[in-house]
């Protein structure tokens, strides 16, 4: 990556352009502090966010590699703010902190989309290695969700096969498809827990909030016939999980 103008930018400018970034939503002050003055250290780009609402902005309006959300926040607390960042198809790893150790603590922050999360108060190395395994784990699948063999681009809307996968006649039904913004939403949302059954409430809220039921099936229909119809899979009394298609 060696920079090739004739003014060259300073190591600190490379240092920032390339530091990952990360919010942290944390209510706590002193906490946010000090988690800011350490990642800083550790070569992090870092935002606070002081509570649930400026997180969710934030969230939604910039770009950042990692997030680590505080369970309890004034606003609109921390797995709200997560399932509501992961229904409009943001899908940033999330760490979450929390105060409380409780299982149902963790299974409900896990079940709204967080990826790990660590109970407070926490040793420095384990966070920096969770911090670490997580932009591992994302650093190649940022900007698109894995279909199989395919997968949904989510800055183009559009769902790509992967090169490997495509017969060398290329025929029409293994072309890339462009989603709509709600036809993607929904997608995204089934995707990010293949093994997971939505209930239809779910996926409304999540994707299609404030409209009525029938918008779901109505967006599933589509997308099975952009998709296929095993895209996604009904399961009787329970709601839709993403399919193989
Ligand atoms: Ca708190």
């Amino acid at each position: 990556m060696a920079a090739q103008s004739a003014s060259e930018p300073s190591d600190r400018d490379i240092a920032r352009a390339v530091a990952p970034r990360v919010l942290v939503v944390e209510d706590d002050r002193r906490l946010a502090e000090l988690l800011d003055e350490l990642l800083t250290g550790q070569g992090f780009a870092v935002e606070i966010a002081g509570d649930g609402q400026a997180g969710l902005h934030a969230g939604l309006t910039r770009r950042y590699e990692v997030l680590l959300v505080d369970r309890g926040l004034p606003g609109i607390e921390g797995v709200d703010l997560i399932t509501r960042l992961r229904s409009r198809g943001i899908l940033t790893p999330i760490l979450v902190l929390t105060a409380r150790g409780a299982l149902n603590d963790r299974v409900e922050g896990l079940d709204a989309g967080a990826e790990d999360y660590l109970t407070k108060p926490f040793e420095v190395p384990e966070l920096l290695a969770r911090l670490r395994a997580l932009l591992r784990r994302h650093a190649d699948r940022a900007d698109s969700l894995s279909l199989g063999r395919s997968r949904l681009d989510l800055a183009a809307r559009r769902v790509v096969v992967d090169d490997g996968s495509r017969p060398t006649d290329r025929s029409a039904d293994t072309a890339d498809v462009d989603l709509t913004e709600r036809e993607c939403g929904l997608l995204a949302v089934l995707a990010s827990r293949p093994n997971r059954v939505f209930t239809r409430a779910e996926l409304l809220e999540r994707v299609f909030d404030g409209e009525s039921p029938g918008v779901v099936d109505t967006y599933v229909s589509y997308l099975r016939r952009k998709l296929g119809k095993d895209a996604v899979v009904t399961v009787h009394g329970l709601g839709y999980r993403r399919g193989t298609a």
